[in-house]
């Protein structure tokens, strides 16, 4: 159909998104896309959440697994605007901003090399 042609739809819960005119519309940026498939926000954030609880080792608790989708969710939305605030962070995730923060110092220590290597103790 042409006019589904001009609209974004979920492939998980086929919530549509694009213009009334019909008019090609760009992938919102809250969406994302990945092989031909896209996803909205709301399912972008549960699929990485998910991911996190399967890749959890089989021995693992249920709080363990709800403690890694609750930091892969925050580590999701930290990746996706690194410029939002702990605070707009922990709202999205429903968490709180200390979460947040503890998550953003483990994802900045990891990803960024240490501009001040020598003045640390490397022992
Ligand atoms: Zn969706």
């Amino acid at each position: 159909m042409a006019a589904d042609a001009c609209r974004w739809s979920c492939a998980r819960c086929a919530v549509s998104v694009g213009r009334m005119d019909g008019e090609p519309s760009i992938l919102p940026p809250s969406w994302s896309q990945l092989d031909d498939e896209t996803f909205c926000l709301t399912c972008s954030r549960a699929r990485a959440g998910e991911a996190a609880m399967e890749s959890a080792p089989d021995e693992s608790s249920r709080e363990e697994r709800v403690r890694l989708r609750r930091t892969a969710l925050i580590e999701f939305e930290i990746g996706r605007v690194p410029e939002a605030s702990n605070r707009v962070v922990a709202l999205a995730c429903r968490t709180s901003g200390a979460a947040v923060a503890a998550v953003r110092d483990r994802m900045e220590q990891s990803t960024v090399p240490a501009p001040d290597l020598d003045a640390r103790s490397v022992a």
